[in-house]
C-alpha cells in the first residue's frame, strides 16, 4: 500500500486524514509515527503558505512525497480571526477549550444573524524533483453560544451546521462526508493517481 506522509502532529487531524485516505487505498503516516520529527514553524499569513512551508519541509527530510494540510477558523464577525493563528488563538500551548473560550468571549455582543463563519482547508503536496501544488476546501457555519457534543475536536463543538447540529454532534464518518478537510481531499482526489501511481483515483 502506497504511504503518504502527513505533515501533522494534531492528533485530531491525523485521525481524520487516516479515514479520508483509506478510501484511496493509502497508508497514512504523520509526524506522530517518527519519533523526533521535526515541527515545522507555521510563519505565512495564509493557509496556502503554511501548508506549503509543511509539505515541502517534510518531504525534504524523508526524500518522499508529502502532504500538508493547515486549516482554521475564519469568524467574520472577528475581522477573519482565528484564521492562521486557530490552533494558538489562546496561547501557544494550543489548548482547545481555552481557544474555544476566547472565541465566546470575543462574540459576546454578536448578535444572531452576525455569528457566520467557515472552516478552511488548504493542502498542500510537496514531492521531490517537482513542483508543489495546492488544493483548498470549506465549510460554511454559525458560531453558536455554548459549546454542544463530544465529538471531534478543535472549534467543533461551537460550530453549527444549516442542520441545527454543531460539528461536534456528528458522528466522525458524518464530518467526514462535508469537512473542508475533506472537501479539499476530494479535490485532491483527481489528481493522487497522478501522485501514487495508478488504482488510486
Ligand atoms: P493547524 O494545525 O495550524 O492547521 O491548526 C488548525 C487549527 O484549526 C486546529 O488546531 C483547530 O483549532 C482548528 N481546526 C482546523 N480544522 C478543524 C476542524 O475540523 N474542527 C475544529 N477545529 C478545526
Amino acid at each position: 500500500m502506497p504511504v503518504v506522509i502527513i505533515a501533522t502532529k494534531n492528533k485530531g487531524k491525523a485521525k481524520e486524514f487516516e479515514a479520508l485516505f483509506s478510501r484511496y487505498g493509502l497508508e497514512v503516516k504523520t509526524l506522530l509515527d517518527f519519533k523526533d520529527a521535526m515541527d515545522v514553524e507555521e510563519t505565512g499569513r495564509t493557509f496556502e503558505e503554511n501548508a506549503i512551508l509543511k509539505a515541502e519541509a517534510v518531504s525534504k527530510a524523508f526524500g518522499i512525497t508529502a502532504i500538508a494540510d493547515d486549516s482554521g477558523l475564519v469568524i467574520d464577525a472577528l475581522d477573519g480571526r482565528p484564521g492562521v493563528f486557530s490552533a494558538r488563538y489562546a496561547g501557544e500551548d494550543k489548548n482547545d477549550e481555552a481557544n474555544i473560550d476566547k472565541v465566546l468571549a470575543e462574540m459576546e455582543k454578536v448578535p444572531d444573524d452576525k455569528r457566520t463563519a467557515a472552516f478552511y482547508c488548504t493542502l498542500a503536496v510537496a514531492q521531490p524533483g517537482k513542483q508543489t501544488f495546492t488544493v483548498s476546501g470549506s465549510l460554511k457555519g454559525i458560531i453558536t453560544r455554548e459549546r454542544r457534543g463530544g465529538n471531534g475536536f478543535g472549534y467543533d463543538p461551537i460550530f453549527m451546521l444549516p442542520s441545527g447540529k454543531t460539528l461536534a454532534e456528528l458522528p466522525p464518518h458524518e464530518k467526514n462526508k462535508i469537512s473542508h478537510r475533506a472537501n479539499a481531499l476530494t479535490k485532491l482526489a483527481d489528481s493522487l493517481h497522478l501522485i501514487f501511481g495508478e488504482g488510486k483515483k
